[in-house]
């Protein structure tokens, strides 16, 4: 898999002495090349993907990741359901809807974030993604939050939190603490799909958002 980059690029400039090796007018230069590009490339790059065995088990297609390219909040969840499968979005079903509400309680809204699971075809029966499905995907999950830079990342569910910080421990030890992860701080919490089936963790959330808003609203650097 080739890293995209945002900015590394090259131009003709023949008043610049050419780097050592390069043709004598061609020089790299800083490019900056927008994140919604960078995004179109990763995206590109990962084509009608048949690197692992899903493309094979009934995916319908690629659900790559929507939103703001340049958010500074992004969501990542497990894997697409069947919804997602046949809409191309991630997080369109039962969960989604009441995503879209837990950002709004923190009075953004869908569009102002970034989401994105760490992989990105539905497995059989909606099963865990397994181990080698995740290493053949997980890298474009990588390249679209090196591009986003996002300030921080909420993890939904004991899956991708697990998978993000590459830890064996349930959500349940995992939330309640903040983490650095890739120049983000990384909250878990747990997924719309358990608080539908356990409203009364609703009340976790809630404070894990109060936190996310908080960090938001921190200066940068
Ligand atoms: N659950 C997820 O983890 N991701 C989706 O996109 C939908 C449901």
């Amino acid at each position: 898999m080739t890293g995209i980059s945002r900015d590394a690029g090259w131009r003709r400039r023949s008043s610049t002495p050419a780097a050592a090796g390069a043709p004598a007018d061609i020089v790299p230069v800083v490019l900056s090349r927008s994140a919604a590009e960078a995004l179109a490339a990763i995206r590109e790059e990962i084509g009608d993907c048949t690197r692992c065995k899903l493309h094979g088990l009934g995916r319908q297609q690629i659900v790559y990741g929507v939103g703001n390219p340049e958010a500074d909040l992004m969501f990542v969840g497990e894997a697409p359901g069947a919804d997602e499968d046949i809409q191309g979005f991630p997080f369109v079903g039962r969960a989604g809807q009441l995503l879209t509400k837990i950002i709004e309680a923190i009075n953004l809204r869908r569009d102002d974030v970034y989401i994105a699971n760490v992989i990105k075809c539905r497995a059989p029966n909606n099963r865990n993604p397994e181990p080698d499905e995740v290493e053949a995907c997980e890298g474009f999950l990588f390249q679209q939050i090196d591009t986003i830079k996002p300030k921080v990342i909420v993890a939904l569910g004991t899956f991708a939190a697990k998978a993000l910080l590459k830890t064996q421990d349930p959500i349940s030890r995992l939330r309640g603490r903040i983490y650095e992860y890739r120049g983000a701080k990384l909250v878990p919490t747990f997924h719309p799909a358990f608080l539908l089936r356990s409203p009364e963790r609703k009340r976790d959330v809630w404070e894990d958002m109060k936190k996310v808003r908080a960090l938001l609203q921190e200066p940068a650097g």
